[in-house]
């Protein structure tokens, strides 16, 4: 391809909070249309908006976890537009100083680290719903959602392609997630993201002379595909020697492409004025640093942790950290280990320390993100606790178990919530480690096997797979494996 895109993103998170932006109404999931509504946010005369506290701490410790300068004085805007689902007219937002100007993120694409600069964070209303019922000649129009707070982060046009946006998308989410302040669910809405594309010449600077907004795109998946879809529409623009419109378009997920919805508006059509209503955000220097020792960990600190001071891998440690819950939970069930290593005074080198750290994050990334994936359960949500995880994991540790017994038993953990000594227990799969048995049955396969003997002799350890494979047939699958090879090699004097 002769060009190269310039992609900017508009992410839209809804904060987590008790109330609405400006009034006293829920902000939470309702049961029915339009119950969780006043007067302040269907847009009744005479009434008049009192700020969110909470909603403006919260943007706050967003914008300090994306590197961003906050703001000593911000203020609030109209942003005046008709649409149904808006029913003052006009939606209360931020135009001119906004919560958070500069800042950056760094994410990691392709294990590259990559650094994309944020434009702007700022606060907002959001509108209603509108329901259009299947062969109705009206429309419906639901205020639950009218009023509650949104945090608008704007990245610069740093982004090169969906790869790059996607992963942006993701850490953005964990960063809330992280930080507690949205559960950021793309699916239900929580997290918004709208992609400006265009498309300059290989090797040029400076923007593009058009620029082209896709909207309605429901999951981090429709995002890269919108915007692998807009490039190459764009680049058959440009190839026929013309310009790409300037517009927004809408994705459409079931037909894998963008349309036309309406020309791009710019920030003049929009009329925007002061709030006359509301006074200017004033932030002392006290205060900001308060937020700023109230921050908790982010994911960007828990991975260098994971790795300096656990010593997990830095690419399990990336895994891990994108999944807030799997992690919390890792680290209840590695401090589990701890302890037992502790009291049991089992060996605390650094080697039994690391076969354990190895074992948990193998089986967190490993057959625990299948299970919970498969059931769409975060790891807190599960019967299994941290206990019980780190019981199994002693088990096959201790070679009490098989690890192939032992995925047996994780997944009647995992539907029972039992105990693993008692499953391995009443599902017969204890390990066989009695050294006398083991002994006598290595003995039988060597006498009973003097093929498999000469072939040790002749072709050396290659041929061991024949014997230990047999030895365990006669223990059922149940045999210590590493027993069975220790004792082979000792019997055959290999
Ligand atoms: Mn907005």
């Amino acid at each position: 391809m002769n060009y190269e895109p310039v992609i900017g993103l508009e992410v839209h998170v809804q904060l987590k909070t008790q109330s609405k932006m400006f009034c006293r109404s829920r902000n939470a999931e309702a049961a029915e249309p339009n119950l969780h509504i006043c007067e302040v946010c269907t847009g009744q005369p005479g009434t008049l908006p009192v700020i969110n506290r909470e909603a403006v701490r919260k943007a706050v410790m967003v914008g300090l976890a994306l590197n961003c300068e906050v703001a000593e004085y911000s203020k609030f805007d109209r942003k005046n537009y008709f649409y149904p689902d808006l029913p003052k007219g006009y939606q209360i937002s931020q135009f001119d100083m906004p919560i958070s100007g500069k800042g950056h993120l760094e994410v990691m694409v392709n294990g590259q680290a990559r650094r994309v600069g944020i434009t702007r964070a700022h606060l907002e209303e959001d509108a209603g719903k509108l329901m259009h019922p299947a062969g109705a000649n009206f429309s419906l129009v639901d205020y639950n959602r009218a009023g509650t707070p949104l945090l608008e982060i704007v990245s610069d046009p740093d982004i090169k392609g969906s790869e790059d946006a996607k992963a942006y998308l993701q850490e953005i989410q964990n960063i809330v997630r992280y930080l507690g302040v949205s559960d950021a669910d793309m699916e239900k809405g929580h997290l918004r993201c709208d992609a400006n594309v265009s498309l300059r010449k290989t090797g040029e600077t400076g923007l593009p002379n058009y620029k082209v907004e896709i909207k309605n795109m429901n999951s981090f998946k429709a995002v890269a595909a919108a915007i692998e879809h807009e490039i190459v529409r764009q680049a058959g623009v440009l190839d026929e020697g013309s310009r790409p419109v300037s517009e927004t378009r809408g994705w459409l997920d079931d037909k894998g492409m963008t349309v036309s919805q309406r020309m791009k508006e710019e920030s003049q059509d929009y009329r925007y004025f002061p709030e006359p209503d509301l006074p200017v955000l004033h932030f002392s220097r006290e205060w900001l640093e308060e937020v700023k020792r109230s921050l908790p960990e982010l994911p960007a600190q828990r991975k260098a942790r994971l790795v300096e001071q656990l010593g997990m891998a830095p690419k399990d440690a990336a895994t891990l950290v994108e999944n807030k819950q799997l992690s919390d939970y890792l680290e209840d069930v590695m401090s589990e280990l701890d302890a037992w290593m502790i009291t049991e005074k089992v060996q605390e080198d650094a080697g039994t320390k690391a076969k354990y750290l190895k074992l948990a994050v193998t089986w967190a990334l490993g057959q625990f993100s299948a299970l919970l994936n498969e059931h769409k359960l975060g790891a807190l949500e599960t019967k299994v606790t941290p206990e019980n995880f780190a019981e199994l994991l002693k088990l096959i540790g201790m070679s009490k178990v098989s690890q192939l017994s032992a995925k047996d038993v994780f997944a009647k953990m995992f539907e029972t919530g039992e105990d693993p000594s008692n499953l391995l227990e009443s599902m017969g799969l204890a390990q066989v480690s009695d050294e006398s048995l083991i002994l006598d049955v290595v003995r039988k396969v060597i006498a009973a096997n003097p093929k498999g003997v000469e072939d040790v002799k002749t072709k050396g350890e290659r041929a061991f797979g024949f014997l230990v494979g047999q030895a365990m047939k006669e223990l059922k699958g149940k045999g210590n494996p590493q027993m069975i090879n220790e004792m082979l090699k000792k019997e055959l004097g290999a």
